[in-house]
């Protein structure tokens, strides 16, 4: 017997096609700052993505191209998400927060042939473009100086312009294959040099399907996102992707990504649901308490890229009612890979344990646990190995360069094609995944494993702890051993015997940390996570400051 099902390809314009026509009045509001935040329908958003796409034809982009993006969270950068794609060219997010270097490695790598830049960040871009050889042509969109592009090679064109140029409505969206290339994001390189990772039109579909299910992300028509998350981090976890397909609205914070901003447009655009790295909570909590606001339209806030302190979730949740749902992902898999609802039907203490944990494995991720002899763990919530991942939205290998074809480094997959995460926990057997440690931040101390993400959560549930992280540094006995990284709440003194023994109270003596500082902030990595790449180089050493 042979299927007679249609076999339709899974494509960005066909995202693009259906929240334009049939969430036509569904609204993309971009935060301002000061004025009045900037308002546009999806059907708007279509008619521009189509404009856009007409200008960059005209321009020379082909099926293939890559056309970089160095835009904030804001609706003209949405309007690229769906014209560049959908034309069949590439979107490539770029990294506003990377070091120039990395920027310009990235986009050479990539072979942009075209950048939409944000004319804010034209003092980021400028001094780059004599690097930048592939790239053509240079649009500039929203207000700003733009002599610093002055005598550059590329063309430069303006945003509004381009769109206002074009003469037809509508575009003639080519038929394309799901299985080309749609979008292409790098890694933040927090743990070594950044890799492409290349979206196909058909994971990003798939992807969609899932972030919208209600044991995900479950946007829907009539409800407003707030993606915090960067459009430039794994497409802003595929949300912008999502509303265009349930219809759900977007609030698009721009870049009023600090706290004060952030409580504002929350009290005022009442989305009812927000994502972002646990750093933007934190934030948000410290100006929560020192200055309360309305945040009941909040239904479900989710943090993911990091780990999230339980002790956090609890804050929220018992001075401002908010819910915290952790989600676990990767560059490499789109992000989406785990979610943390807890099962039906318990009590609200019986929900912590649940809730703590990484998440739940979706139908579409297949996940397996690596023992350090190449084994495979069971499912047992106690066997600890390296997360193995495989799925229709996992990436299957890294983007090779210009000319390159893609290659897959043996350290992220294994031969027979599955992505290594890099991460180490348990599953339980109702797929419940736990991370103890990402393996390289695992303290390894005389041949015992110490995981820093268990000592941080401990310490950032101490009242006078504001965060806290902890690294490896070398120890000539034990070959490694914790050093602890705090930063103390406002006007607090209290000093690290004491914080030693509040640990003492938690984990087994030989964790404890004997080494400490005291740090005015953790160093941050370019989407927000704690740096500890940066940690451990400065205190390789073992000096103390
Ligand atoms: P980078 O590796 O450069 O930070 P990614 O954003 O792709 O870039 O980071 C993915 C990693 O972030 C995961 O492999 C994992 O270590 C970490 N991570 C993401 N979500 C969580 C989470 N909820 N809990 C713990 N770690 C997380």
């Amino acid at each position: 017997v042979q299927s007679t099902m249609q076999d339709v390809p899974l494509t960005v314009t066909r995202i693009l096609e259906h929240g334009s026509m049939v969430h036509a009045q569904s609204r993309i509001t971009t935060w301002t700052g000061d004025g009045a935040p900037l308002r546009r329908s999806f059907a708007g958003t279509g008619a521009r993505a189509a404009r856009l796409a007409h200008g960059l034809r005209g321009l020379g982009v082909g099926t293939g191209d890559a056309v970089g993006t160095l835009m904030w969270n804001n609706s003209a950068h949405v309007e690229a998400y769906f014209a560049i794609p959908s034309m069949g060219a590439v979107l490539h997010t770029l990294n506003l927060r990377l070091a120039p270097e990395q920027l310009a490695w990235i986009v050479r790598h990539a072979a942009d042939r075209v950048v939409v830049v944000d004319a804010s960040l034209l003092p980021l871009l400028a001094p780059l473009l004599p690097h930048l050889d592939s790239v053509e042509h240079v649009i500039v969109s929203g207000a700003g100086d733009r002599s610093v592009l002055d005598g550059c090679r590329a063309r430069v064109h303006d945003y509004e312009e381009l769109l206002a140029a074009q003469t037809d409505a509508g575009y003639p969206w080519p038929e394309l294959d799901e299985r080309q290339a749609a979008a292409l994001c790098y890694t933040s390189g927090t743990t070594g040099d950044p890799k492409g990772v290349v979206y196909s039109h058909r994971s990003v579909y798939l992807h969609s399907m899932e972030v919208n299910s209600a044991s995900s992300f479950g946007l829907k028509a009539g409800e407003t996102c707030l993606p915090v998350v960067p459009m430039f981090h794994v497409n802003a976890w595929g949300l912008p992707h999502a509303a265009f397909m349930s219809g759900a609205s977007l609030l698009l914070p721009d870049r009023f990504l600090q706290p004060v901003p952030l409580a504002e447009m929350i009290e005022s655009e009442r989305p009812s649901m927000a994502a972002g790295v646990p750093t933007i909570w934190q934030g948000l909590l410290a100006e929560l308490d020192a200055k309360p606001r309305d945040m009941s339209s909040l239904k479900v806030v989710i943090s993911g890229g990091a780990p999230c302190p339980p002790s956090l979730m609890k804050a929220f949740e018992e001075r401002h009612g908010l819910r915290i749902v952790q989600a676990w992902g990767m560059t490499e898999t789109s992000p989406l890979g785990s979610m943390a609802y807890p099962p039906p039907g318990l009590t609200a203490e019986e929900e912590w344990p649940y809730r703590v944990t990484q998440g739940r494995i979706p139908a579409s991720v297949e996940a397996r646990l690596a023992g350090p002899d190449g084994s495979f763990l069971p499912w047992d919530g106690r066997s600890a190995g390296e997360l193995e991942v495989r799925g229709p939205w996992i990436a299957g290998a890294y983007h090779g360069g210009a000319d390159g074809e893609p290659f897959r480094p043996e350290d992220k997959f294994s031969p027979d094609g599955w992505l290594r995460t890099g991460d180490v926990g348990t599953i339980t057997p109702d797929g419940y995944l736990t991370l103890t440690d990402r393996a390289k931040d695992v303290i390894k101390s005389g041949g015992e494993w110490i995981s820093s993400v268990e000592l941080e959560n401990h310490l950032m549930a101490h009242p006078e702890v504001a965060e806290a992280a902890v690294v490896a540094v070398p120890d000539e006995k034990w070959g490694e051993r914790p050093l602890a990284a705090v930063v103390l709440r406002n006007g607090s003194a209290v000093e690290h015997e004491a914080l030693r023994a509040f640990l003492g109270d938690r984990v087994a003596r030989w964790q404890l940390p004997e080494r400490w500082v005291r740090v005015a902030a953790v160093p941050k990595t370019s989407v927000g996570k704690f740096d500890k790449k940066a940690l451990r180089r400065q205190y390789a050493d073992g000096e103390l400051d």
